[in-house]
């Protein structure tokens, strides 16, 4: 993990905005940037609209006034209703969110208007904190992101994150507490978390800890993404590489080909992912 943080408290006018994410009709990001800093981050184009110099993953912006927007926005709209993601281009419960407590305390008041349903994407087991606030929401689900169970590989492709096992532990416990769980592998590096035996044994782990809902996805190849893979590749997996570069230049023929593995993969551990 990065010690080198630049962390700002700032003043945010809005937290419940619209979102065109399909499912969705509002998000909620209490932090902008994400200290996850995972390689492959597609949001980390905020930089470009917020104005932040610094690497994606190096800075945190901490909206102090979160819950308190939150809660004026949910006393004056016309009871907005629907669900609502937390966490979009953010991960709420990074590691700052310990000491700050904005997502806390913005499910409190989630709570307490009892209005939407809150659905939660994340890759920290911090989550399970939470716990008795999310059995009192109208309704709740969580999203654990895992790639992977190897953890040096985690460790390179998203640093800030909780190691899998730990996720895997925290879903555990919110499924005990009668939360919905699901798991979004996603997305599948070429030659690294996408070989048959990374992706049995996470399948393999996900369908023991009692999750039957697995979402998966391939790798978007947005132009930033593919040149932090590129460097990171040539470091630390570069019998890779080759993967990757097919990935690139057939992405349909090598997405049928995961696919098909995933498939036969389901049918070994008796679970049917899907993609989305
Ligand atoms: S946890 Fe999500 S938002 Fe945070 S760096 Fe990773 S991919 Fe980006």
């Amino acid at each position: 993990m990065f010690h080198n943080i630049i962390s700002r408290e700032i003043l945010c006018k809005s937290a419940l905005n619209k979102t065109g994410i399909p499912d969705y009709k509002y998000c909620i990001n209490p932090y902008i940037g994400c200290t996850h800093a995972c390689l492959y981050c597609y949001a980390s184009f905020m930089c470009r609209f917020t104005g932040h110099q610094e690497k994606w993953g190096r800075f945190l912006d901490v909206k102090v006034n979160f819950s308190d927007i939150l809660d004026k926005q949910l006393k004056s709209r016309i009871r907005p209703e629907g669900k609502v993601l937390l966490g979009s281009v953010t991960d709420a419960y990074q590691p700052a969110e310990a000491i700050h407590k904005i997502t806390r305390s913005s499910l409190e008041i989630l709570a307490d208007y009892q209005l939407l349903e809150v659905h939660i994407l994340t890759k920290s087991a911090l989550v399970q904190r939470d716990i008795p606030i999310l059995r009192q929401l109208r309704a709740c689900e969580v999203g654990f992101t895992i790639t992977t169970l190897d953890s040096n590989i985690a460790r390179v492709i998203e640093p800030g994150a909780s190691p899998p096992h730990l996720r895997l532990t925290a879903a555990r416990e919110l499924i005990k507490a009668g939360i919905p769980v699901w798991v979004f592998i996603a997305p599948m590096l070429p030659g690294v978390t996408d070989t048959e035996k990374s992706l049995v044994r996470l399948l393999h782990a996900v369908y023991e800890c009692g999750i039957r809902e697995i979402l998966m996805d391939h790798l978007n190849p947005y132009p930033a993404v593919v040149q932090r893979l590129k460097s990171a590749y040539r470091r630390y997996f570069p019998e890779a590489l080759p993967e990757l570069e097919e990935y690139l230049c057939y992405p349909e023929i090598y997405q049928d080909k995961i696919e098909g593995r995933v498939q036969q993969i389901g049918k070994l551990v008796d679970c049917q992912p899907k993609f989305v």
